[in-house]
């Protein structure tokens, strides 16, 4: 695949919000600044009352000096992506104000949209992710989970924003893999399914939860090897969970986008990733039923064996 300007391969991040301050990931967005690396970073708009449990650590753009912060970002080439209304369950006139607060803060709304955790507003999680009948039920047997949790796409209910999803998010992400290279996993992206309307583009990214897992995948050698292969790599990560210690970015991150910055990627947000991948490269198509069983059957294999 050919890339602009001359760049040899592709290399962007998808930065999940939760557990992300002001202070925890400025300075890992001033680093990525310097060395001309351009991500997506995810947002909750608006606040959780009520309370949460697992993600109460996390601002939301309701602190003045982070939306300060987000905006500049927006304002540098960051692209400004939605993780949901906010860190838990949210119905759908949550999710309306916060969608809304998005367009009237930064101008338009979100193109790209990321599930979080076990909100129920999510759309088409749970084992609803699978499109393959018995794989399906596979995992709906093992998971044992209620038919009516996931509710982001279940029309006349109270979660719904299916038909917003539809209108105003071009792409969502579906599945995440262990290894870099989107272009062997799923060459086909970003793809429509048949069956999951409200949703116009799935796309995969690779997989690092925490910083641990950043600097473990992104290897000197992985990194050489996505660029000799010409590839083209989305890694999701939290860049709340250890990137930053005492206001410092960890010199092993520092180092990676060192690394990057010396060689010729094409270093741009997910959506302008995925826009090129439409607009020139023929993508945007409808993954037929027996590639979308190898890929959730890849997801599956990848998650009891990671190795694989
Ligand atoms: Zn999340």
């Amino acid at each position: 695949m050919k890339f602009p300007q001359g760049k040899q391969f592709a290399f962007t991040i998808l930065d999940d919000t939760d557990d992300s301050t002001l202070e925890n990931v400025k300075p890992v967005y001033d680093a990525l600044k310097t060395h001309g690396i351009r991500t997506t970073k995810t947002v909750w708009p608006v606040d959780c009352p009520e309370g949460s449990r697992i993600f109460f650590a996390a601002d939301t753009l309701q602190r003045k000096p982070y939306l300060e912060f987000v905006r500049q970002l927006g304002v540098d080439g960051f692209e400004i992506a939605f993780h949901g209304a906010t860190m838990e369950s949210s119905r759908r006139d949550r999710t309306v104000q916060a969608l809304d607060f998005l367009k009237a803060e930064f101008g338009a709304y979100p193109t790209l949209f990321c599930n979080h955790g076990h909100n129920r507003d999510n759309l088409y999680w749970g084992y609803k992710r699978f499109q393959t009948s018995w794989l399906r039920r596979m995992v709906g047997l093992l998971r044992k989970e209620a038919a009516s949790y996931y509710l982001g796409d279940v029309k006349d209910t109270d979660y719904f924003w299916g038909d917003l999803c539809r209108e105003h998010i071009r792409y969502v992400r579906n599945w995440t893999f262990s290894c870099l290279n989107m272009l062997e996993v799923n060459p086909e992206m970003p793809y429509r399914l048949s069956g999951t309307p409200y949703v116009n583009l799935w796309f995969s990214t690779a997989d690092a939860p925490d910083v641990g897992d950043f600097v473990r995948l992104l290897t000197q050698e992985n990194v050489d090897r996505l660029e000799d292969a010409g590839g083209l790599c989305i890694i999701s990560t939290h860049f709340g969970k250890g990137f930053v210690k005492d206001g410092v970015l960890d010199p092993r991150v520092h180092r990676i986008f060192q690394t990057l910055s010396q060689k010729p990627g094409w270093y741009v947000p997910v959506s302008e990733m995925l826009d090129y991948l439409v607009q020139t490269q023929d993508k945007g198509r409808i993954l037929g039923s027996l590639k979308t069983a190898m890929l959730e059957t890849r997801y599956l294999v990848n998650k009891l064996w990671p190795a694989s």
